[in-house]
């Protein structure tokens, strides 16, 4: 039995049944027969699918956003942002899914040459609660568009959204069984989704979620020898040279750690200030963090909402005690705040380094950890001091010198001037323990597409 809790206040919202082995498996049996189906569905009908449902996410945005607001916590603005940029996605693969899908003549002499881009059947994906709708659409929007099915395994603390989303599907004209989505007892996640991916019928696996998890999912696919992409947790460094725009920076810095409440993987958690500018650069940001209106997600001039879970609450309290036990230093917030709900203060510790929690794990929720580099060859030694590689974003009075830094810091994404996000248009993933393979864009696409080679002579 699977309960879903509102975390602004505690109060219990419903409680689903876990589907039975029998129940998964027939799931397995529908959805292959409706994926062999939709991937002989020309390219235009499955195209014209998904500017339907970009349609249907604008005329339901208000429900699905206030779902997402109950169950997760988030502020019910960014909730109706994250529909509003799943039907953006929508539209853009409607757009652009022909092109990156259509065949490419390759010139060989004598004979008729081509790369086609195939479905592969019905992918696996195992998703988290912090972007309920859009890490499933950025995943799904394409995987369809290339002529797939989806069995959706969602987090436990967003099941009444998961059962939604199916629907969305159906009611945006897809075929029934094409997109399913599994309800699995927390205990029975790991053998179910192991057994799954051993399985022949299903093609491919996602996932994005914690390192742990991805690591479990992506050895059973090594051990299928199946494809796997792998979206994992971030500690993505928000690097200040001596030459940026403090004002803009520190209210970007302020956007960058706590949307989402600071639950996002790509939220800016490491802050790495140059010394000459560190004072005003904090002084601006813990203003601005200290100004941030945390409460009700479902009040529109909310900024911060509640953690998801309360238990996320205890390892944000751990990973402060333990920095602050090494030597960092509270300048804002610390803890949680009393009351119903699982709401944790805004805040923010300088003088963290290597060695402390809030500077080597991910730290997921509001907290912010500023470390000061002597100059700009300390600010890239300390970025990459991380097993972490998503985004990266660097501030500067000079873009060339910007991405010139860029290039000396790893990671999947590097913004210059700018707050890291996701967009349509772009690849997005990982580097180094942040996961592997790109989802959106064409490459995006082609994760889940046989790439195959036509000779005819
Ligand atoms: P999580 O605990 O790893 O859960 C993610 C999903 O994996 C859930 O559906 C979970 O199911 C499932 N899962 C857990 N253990 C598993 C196992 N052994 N085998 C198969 N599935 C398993 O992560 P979360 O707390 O929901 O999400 C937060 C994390 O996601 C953060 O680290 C964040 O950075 C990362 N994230 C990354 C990206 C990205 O694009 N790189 C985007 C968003 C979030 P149960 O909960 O039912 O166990």
């Amino acid at each position: 039995m699977i309960t879903t809790i509102n975390p602004a206040d505690g109060t219990t919202l419903a409680t689903y049944q876990a589907m039975t082995p029998a129940q998964i498996e027939q799931a397995v049996v529908q959805g292959s027969a409706a994926a062999a189906a939709w991937g002989r569905t020309p390219v235009e009908n499955r195209l014209e699918a998904l500017t339907r449902l970009a349609g249907h996410l604008r005329s339901e945005s208000a429900r699905l956003a206030a779902l997402i607001t109950a169950e997760m916590g988030k502020p019910i603005k960014e909730a109706e942002g994250e529909i509003e940029k799943s039907a953006v996605t929508a539209e853009y693969y409607a757009a652009n899914g022909g092109a990156i899908l259509a065949d490419e003549e390759v010139p060989v002499d004598g004979v008729r040459a081509w790369v086609a881009y195939e479905p592969v059947g019905l992918v696996l994906a195992v998703m988290p609660w912090n972007f309920p709708a859009w890490q499933v659409f950025r995943f799904a929007v394409p995987t369809l568009a290339a002529g797939n099915g989806v069995l959706l395994k969602h987090s436990p603390n967003v099941t009444g959204f998961a059962l939604e989303l199916e629907k969305v599907f159906v009611e945006a004209g897809f075929g029934e069984h094409l997109v399913t989505t599994l309800v699995v007892d927390e205990p029975e996640v790991p053998a179910t989704i192991e057994g799954l991916i051993a399985d022949d019928r299903i093609a491919a696996v996602t996932l994005t979620g914690s390192n742990r998890a991805g690591a479990a999912v992506g050895a059973a696919a090594g051990r299928a020898s199946k494809r796997s992409v792998l979206e994992l947790g971030g500690s993505d460094a928000f690097v200040v040279l001596a030459d940026a725009d403090l004002e803009a920076a520190a209210a970007a810095a302020v956007r960058a750690r706590f949307a989402n409440s600071g639950q996002s993987c790509v939220c800016a958690k490491r802050f790495i200030v140059e010394a000459a500018v560190a004072d005003e650069f904090i002084d601006r940001f813990v203003l601005g963090v200290k100004a941030l209106a945390v409460g009700d997600p479902t009040d529109r001039e909310v900024a911060v909402g509640p953690l998801a879970r309360d238990d996320l609450r205890a390892v944000l309290q751990r990973q402060v005690d333990e920095s602050v036990a090494a030597g960092a230093v509270l300048v804002a917030g610390g803890g949680n705040i009393d009351g119903p709900g699982y709401y944790f203060e805004p805040t923010v510790l300088t003088g963290t380094a290597p060695g402390m929690p809030a500077f080597d794990e991910e730290t997921f929720g509001p907290l912010a950890a500023v470390a000061v580099a002597a100059d700009v060859e300390e600010a890239i030694t300390l970025a990459n001091a991380t097993q972490y590689g998503l985004g990266l974003s660097i501030w500067t009075g000079s873009p060339s010198r910007g991405v010139e830094v860029a290039r000396q810091i790893t990671s999947g994404a590097a913004f210059v001037n700018a707050v890291v996000a996701s967009d349509p248009r772009l690849p997005f993933g990982g580097t180094k323990r942040s996961g592997y393979g790109r989802e959106l864009a064409a490459v995006g696409i082609r994760e889940f597409t046989n790439t195959r080679t036509y000779w005819v002579a």
